[in-house]
């Protein structure tokens, strides 16, 4: 049985809005759990139907298969970590972390122990005695996590935790956190809009878009095996590369390029004919030059961002554009013409209507 079950979840708000349509997802113990998407998709709302802060409108929330829609926060055995990390100013980090125990009345020898174990884990063992003032956001933001690991809870809800952070300190914290879920492994919601953390911390992720689920899939799954244009699209960076455009002839144009449907679909690509097609491949997934058996594309280069690791290529046939990534040493001159190689296996075909991949 799953920890946590999630069906046909809804929330619909007093003034009517429908924030989150038919949820369902099992979370195994112990899983890292990513909900991801862009702002005003329903993550939080979803969060805090699950802490128990928000009603659940429609569908049931099963803890260990028994109904928990009715259950207060506490009896869920949750803990939240929200993206302000209000810690008491006043107090010491050793207080802070310490806070939930103080106020449950646990013995004071127990609560050293648990907080010296918790600040250990964490590393703010030599900071215990400092005030919040006196950390930088990412040292206050493991406070915040302390004070939530420190309970013995069920699950862990972080609600977009890093975004007070800057980029350094939110790459340094991102892998702190899988840490510390290595740890403590323990089962942890995440809630985030950037599909860079959400790839790097989840076991699964959770995609959602105007209330809807996308897809749910390992990131492996996501990145490899989208289900529509929208996931292709929002997982990588930069993103997918799509040609929209009309089959004629078994063949839609890049440019003055043709691509031909049928070399992906085989057979089956008649039956799209005069139909709408979304032609997607990912910028990292180009060779430079002509590969026989492969997609072959001709267009201008229009400007290079040469990145260190890799460059970006931003070339264009007519109006239609893409972005290639390759290796900074193979960077072409910006205003030439370049050809480039898409194996047919890198493709990915869209239904132009139903956005959902033509497999
Ligand atoms: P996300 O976390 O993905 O950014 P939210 O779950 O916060 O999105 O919000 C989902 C949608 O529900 C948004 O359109 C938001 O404006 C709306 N919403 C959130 N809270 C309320 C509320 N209390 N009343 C009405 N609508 C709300």
């Amino acid at each position: 049985m799953a920890y946590l079950t999630l069906k046909n979840i809804n929330k619909i708000y007093p003034n009517g809005y429908h924030a989150v349509h038919n949820f369902n997802l099992e979370i195994e113990k112990g899983e890292f759990i990513v909900f991801v998407g862009p702002s005003g998709c329903g993550k939080s709302t979803t969060l805090r139907m699950i802490a128990g802060l928000e009603d659940i409108s429609n569908g049931d929330f099963l803890i260990n298969g028994k109904r928990a829609n009715e259950m207060g926060p506490r009896e869920r055995e949750v803990a939240m970590v929200f993206q302000s990390y209000a810690l008491y100013p006043q107090m010491t980090v050793f207080d802070n972390i310490a806070f939930g125990l103080t106020l449950q009345g646990v013995d004071e020898e127990v609560i050293e122990e648990k907080v010296k174990h918790t600040a250990g884990i964490l590393g703010l063992t030599d900071y215990l005695d400092r005030l919040p003032r006196a950390l930088s956001g990412g040292q206050r933001q493991r406070v915040a996590i302390g004070r939530a690991i420190i309970r013995k809870v069920g699950v862990f809800l972080m609600d977009e935790p890093l975004s007070n952070l800057d980029a350094k300190q939110r790459v340094t914290m991102r892998s702190e956190i899988a840490q510390i879920h290595k740890s403590t492994g323990a089962t942890t919601i995440y809630v985030t809009h950037d599909q860079t953390e959400a790839m790097t911390l989840a076991d699964r992720i959770v995609v959602m878009k105007d209330g809807y689920v996308q897809q749910i899939g390992t990131p492996y799954e996501l990145y490899y095996d989208p289900a529509n244009v929208f996931v292709a699209g929002f997982i990588g960076e930069p993103p997918m590369n799509f040609i929209r455009g009309t089959v004629q002839q078994g063949k839609i144009r890049f440019g003055a390029n043709e691509l031909s449907i049928e070399k992906k679909l085989g057979a089956k690509a008649a039956q799209y004919e005069g139909k709408e097609i979304v032609f997607g491949f990912r910028p990292e997934h180009i060779e430079l030059g002509r590969t026989a058996g492969a997609y072959q594309i001709t267009a201008d280069v229009e400007l290079t961002e040469m990145l260190g690791d890799n460059t970006n290529v931003y070339v264009t046939a007519d109006e239609d554009k893409a972005i290639l990534k390759v290796d900074p040493h193979d960077t072409p001159e910006i205003d030439s013409t370049i050809t480039f190689s898409i194996p047919v296996e890198n493709v990915y075909l869209f239904d132009g209507e139903t956005e959902f991949v033509i497999k």
